[in-house]
């Protein structure tokens, strides 16, 4: 019998956790957002993670640029947030317009406010085994393998995509759980006889129906972080019917990864605030 991964009611609890924790920490932390331009998607992750925030009593403030804005602007919004002591967490809303250096604005971000954890000081800590803010998809996936005592140390893990907001951070935080991992991508010669190996698959490519049940062996966890739309529905990359009829575990879509990456980003500027107290404290 497949379990299925219920992303959606572990982001609720552990945002249920996190208030109260806020609460008694009695401390007002808050995020800013940086959108530039008016892609709808993007706008539409921005109000979610604003009403996260909402939930758990993280103060949020918005700030928004024309689709035309320049990197120098980009960069200056970012430099003011960082000298801001009010704000304890940056996230800028990717992809970018094209006109705009995104690694020059990752790379502006102060990293102890990189509650994103896309700065390269992040993810070299991250790649280093000591990581301090890591990005928050595959960090929500960690949360939910744990939660499901899910385990992964001595496990093959297979991931499929290498973006660096999911594949390469997904690889490093599998391996710093002693995973043995490997990364597929669009030049892998047999994707399909690499994941047909994996006890733990994730797949992020964001291709619809992109991992079909003969990809998969029996009793793998199957975590599906895609996001596409199929004949006006939201689906992962995973064939969803046929692959839960194999999987031991699966990640539904929508309600898998999805509510875990705005939970782990709350949690993460929960914990910038914390040390930045500290930090005034010593
Ligand atoms: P991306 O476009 O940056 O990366 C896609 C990756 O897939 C690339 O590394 C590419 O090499 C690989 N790929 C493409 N075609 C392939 C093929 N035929 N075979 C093997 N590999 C192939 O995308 P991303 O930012 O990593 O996002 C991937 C998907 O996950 C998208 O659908 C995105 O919307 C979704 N996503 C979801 C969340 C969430 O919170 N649920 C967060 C981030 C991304």
């Amino acid at each position: 019998m497949v379990t299925i991964l219920d992303g959606k009611k572990t982001a609720e609890k552990r945002l249920e956790l996190l208030k109260e924790k806020i609460e008694d920490a009695k401390l007002y932390p808050r995020l800013a957002t940086v959108i530039v331009g008016n892609d709808p998607a993007s706008q539409m992750y921005v109000r979610m993670k604003h009403r996260a925030c909402e939930q758990v009593g993280i103060g949020s403030v918005g700030i928004e640029l024309p689709a035309e804005a320049t990197t120098r602007m980009v960069v200056d919004e970012v430099r003011r947030l960082n000298r801001d002591e009010d704000i304890d967490g940056i996230l800028v809303q990717l992809p970018l317009p094209a006109q705009v250096d995104t690694e020059r604005v990752i790379g502006a971000i102060r990293p102890d406010k990189d509650v994103d954890g896309y700065h390269p000081e992040n993810m070299g800590l991250l790649f280093s085994g000591r990581p301090k803010f890591s990005s928050c998809t595959p960090t929500g996936i960690m949360t939910i393998l744990a939660e499901y005592t899910i385990p992964i140390a001595g496990k093959r893990a297979v991931i499929a995509g290498r973006s660096i907001d999911v594949g390469r951070p997904m690889a490093a935080l599998l391996l710093n759980a002693d995973a043995t991992v490997t990364i597929c991508h669009s030049k892998t010669a047999d994707i399909a006889e690499e994941l047909k190996r994996a006890d733990i698959l994730v797949s992020a490519v964001g291709k619809a129906h992109f991992i079909t049940a003969e990809m998969v062996k029996p009793g793998a966890v199957v975590i599906d972080v895609g996001i596409n739309q199929l004949e006006g529905k939201l689906v992962g990359d995973v064939d969803f019917e046929a692959v839960k009829e194999i999987a031991s575990a699966i990640t539904p879509v929508p309600g898998g990864v999805g509510p875990m990456t705005i939970a782990t980003l709350m949690e993460n500027t929960f914990r910038s605030a914390q040390e930045r107290a500290c930090d005034r404290v010593l």
